[in-house]
C-alpha cells in the first residue's frame, strides 16, 4: 500500500506530466513543474537557471518563496550549491551551518531550514536546477530526491518537446541542439514590465545579445528597529558587466525621489555598480560599458548583431584551448592572413598556453588592375619542417585560402592545418580543409571585430551583418551574379 506522502509525490508527478501533454507554452508547462514539485513537497520551489556566461544562476519560476527572498540577488554558481551543476544533487539539512549557502543570513530570516538541489540537464550538461527549501528542517530522503529528479527530467522534455529545431538552422548558425535549448531555457522569465520604456530597453538589450534579469535584487535602505521601512529595486541587472540599471523617464520630482535612494545605496551598498538612466541616454549607458561603438553602429548600416564581444570570447577561449591541447610540444607556427584577421589572432594567441611563434601574410585580392593573386607580404618565419597553423578571420568561397595553402605546401611545413573564425559555408567553391572553425555564418556580408566594409567596422567589438542599404552593391543580389563579380564585391585591400 502505498502512503500518504507516496500518493501525493504521484498525484504532482501524474500533474507534472499531464503539462507536457498539452498546449502549454515552454514557461507555463515549467510553472507547472514548479508548482506541482512545491505541492508535493510542502516546501517553496525554484528552478534556477545558468545565463550564459555559466557564472551566474537566475531564479526562472518560482512557488512559495517570498519576492524579498527571491529578490535577494543573482546567484554565483561558484558559490550556491555549485556541485549540482556537476550534475550531483545536493541535501543541505541546516542551511546556517554550511558554506555552500551564498546568502545563509537571507535564508535564515526568510525561515528556510533546509535546501535540495537536483540538476537540470540537458543533452548530458546541467543548466540549471531545481531548488527546493523547506521551513521544517527536513533530512531528505530518496524518495524525495528521486520526486524531485523526475521532475527535473520532466523540466528537459517540457524543453525539449517546444523548442523548435531544424536542421538546416543548424548548419547555418553551427549551434547544436543543447546550445538551442539552453537558450529557450534561458529565455524563460516572467517579465511583467512597470513600464513600457523597460521593454522597450530590454530589446535594446536583446538586440546587443547582452544579458540582463529584470529587478533581481532588492537592497533594504532603512530600518525601523529589525523592520525595513523602505527599499530600492533596481529595474535591471547586466551580469555580464555586473552592473544595475535604473531607467527613468518620469517627472522630475519623482528623479529628484530616486536620487535621494540612489545616494542612500551607494552609501550603503559601495561595491555595487548601478546607473540611473534617462531613456535618451541608453546609447551612452551601451557606450560607457565596453559597448561602445554599438549605439553607433546600430544608427550605420548594422542590421542584426550575429556575435557579441562576449560570445566572440567565449568562443575565442574554446578554439585557444582546443588548439593549446593539440599541439603541445609542437611549438607551431601560428600564420595569421592580413589585415582582417588582426582582432582573431590578438585574442586567440593570447589565450593560447602553448609556446609558439607568430608570423603574417598579405596576399593582394580580386581587381580590376590585378590580373593574377599574389603574396604582398611573405612570411618573416622559415617553415621549412615546422607545425604550420594559419589563422583566417573568414573562409568564403575557398580561394584565397586554397591558393595560400598550396603556397605554403610547396615549402615543406611538417604540418598545415586551417583555423578560421568564420566559416561562410553556403558559399563554397573550393572544398578548403578547415580544422578549427569559431563560427558558421549564413551566407551574408559580414563585418565587425577585425572584418569591414570601405575599411569601416573592424573596430567593432562584435560581429553584424551589414544592413541591405549599405551592403556591396553585387551582394543583395548575388545570385543572378558572375563567381568574379561576387568576389570582386566583396574583396577589398585588407
Ligand atoms: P574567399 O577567398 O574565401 O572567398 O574570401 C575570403 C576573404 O574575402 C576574406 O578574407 C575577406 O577578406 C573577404 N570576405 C568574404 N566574405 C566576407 C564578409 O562577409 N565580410 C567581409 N568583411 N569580408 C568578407
Amino acid at each position: 500500500m502505498a502512503t500518504g506522502k507516496e500518493r501525493a509525490y504521484y498525484k504532482s508527478v501524474r500533474r507534472a506530466a499531464a503539462a507536457l501533454n498539452s498546449d502549454m507554452t515552454l514557461k507555463e508547462a515549467l510553472d507547472t513543474i514548479v508548482r506541482c514539485t512545491a505541492r508535493a513537497m510542502k516546501a517553496g520551489v525554484s528552478l534556477v537557471l545558468l545565463d550564459s556566461t555559466r557564472k551566474k544562476l537566475i531564479h526562472s519560476s518560482s512557488w512559495g518563496l517570498s519576492q524579498t527572498y527571491l529578490r535577494k540577488g543573482v546567484l554565483d554558481t561558484d558559490k550556491s550549491l555549485a556541485e549540482v551543476l556537476t550534475g550531483q544533487p545536493v541535501a543541505i539539512a541546516d542551511v546556517s551551518q554550511d558554506s555552500r549557502i551564498q546568502y545563509p543570513e537571507l535564508a535564515a530570516k526568510a525561515g528556510i531550514s533546509s535546501i535540495l538541489g537536483i540538476p537540470v540537464m540537458v543533452s548530458g550538461t546541467a543548466v540549471g536546477s531545481i531548488r527546493v527549501y523547506s521551513k521544517e528542517p527536513a533530512e531528505f530522503t530518496n524518495q524525495d530526491t528521486n520526486l524531485v529528479t523526475t521532475m527535473a527530467n520532466l523540466a528537459t522534455a517540457a524543453l525539449h518537446s517546444r523548442t523548435p529545431y531544424h536542421e538546416t538552422e543548424e548548419t547555418q548558425q553551427g549551434e547544436s541542439q543543447a546550445q538551442t535549448e539552453a537558450a529557450a531555457l534561458r529565455q524563460v522569465r516572467t517579465v511583467t514590465y512597470a513600464h513600457p520604456s523597460e521593454e522597450e530597453f530590454a530589446h535594446i538589450l536583446d538586440f546587443y545579445h547582452i544579458e540582463w534579469v529584470y529587478e533581481p535584487r532588492s537592497f533594504p535602505l532603512n530600518w525601523d528597529g529589525d523592520r525595513v521601512t523602505e527599499m530600492f529595486t533596481p529595474d535591471f541587472y547586466l551580469a555580464g558587466l555586473d552592473l544595475y540599471v535604473e531607467l527613468t523617464t518620469l517627472k522630475q520630482r519623482l528623479v529628484t525621489e530616486k536620487n535621494r535612494k540612489l545616494r542612500r545605496l551607494r552609501e550603503l551598498y559601495p561595491e555595487i555598480k548601478i546607473t540611473l538612466l534617462y531613456k535618451k541616454d541608453f546609447d551612452r549607458l551601451l557606450a560607457k560599458y565596453g559597448c561602445g561603438p554599438l549605439a553607433q553602429a546600430r544608427g550605420h548600416g548594422i542590421s542584426q548583431v550575429l556575435y557579441s564581444s562576449a560570445e566572440i570570447q567565449h568562443r575565442v577561449g574554446a578554439l585557444a584551448e582546443q588548439i593549446s591541447r593539440d599541439y603541445t610540444g609542437r611549438h607551431p607556427i601560428m600564420v595569421g592572413v592580413l589585415r582582417g584577421v588582426f582582432c582573431f589572432m590578438a585574442d586567440l594567441v593570447r589565450q593560447m598556453t602553448t609556446p609558439l611563434d607568430v608570423d603574417f601574410m598579405a596576399i593582394s585580392y580580386y581587381s580590376e588592375d590585378s590580373s593574377a593573386v599574389k603574396i604582398t607580404k611573405d612570411m618573416n618565419l622559415n617553415v621549412d619542417g615546422r607545425h604550420v597553423l594559419m589563422v583566417e578571420d573568414i573562409v568564403d568561397t575557398g580561394m584565397t585560402l586554397n591558393y595560400v595553402l598550396n603556397y605554403l605546401k610547396a615549402r615543406n611545413p611538417a604540418s598545415l592545418a586551417v583555423c578560421t573564425l568564420l566559416d561562410k559555408r553556403a558559399r563554397r567553391l573550393i572544398d578548403v580543409p578547415l580544422d578549427y572553425t569559431g563560427f558558421e555564418v549564413p551566407d551574408e556580408f559580414v563585418v565587425g571585430y577585425g572584418l569591414d566594409y570601405e575599411e569601416e567596422y573592424r573596430n567593432l567589438p562584435f560581429i553584424g551583418i551589414l544592413g541591405p542599404e549599405k551592403r556591396p552593391a553585387k551582394e543583395r543580389g548575388h545570385s543572378k551574379t558572375s563567381v568574379a563579380e561576387r568576389n570582386a564585391s566583396q574583396k577589398r585591400p585588407k
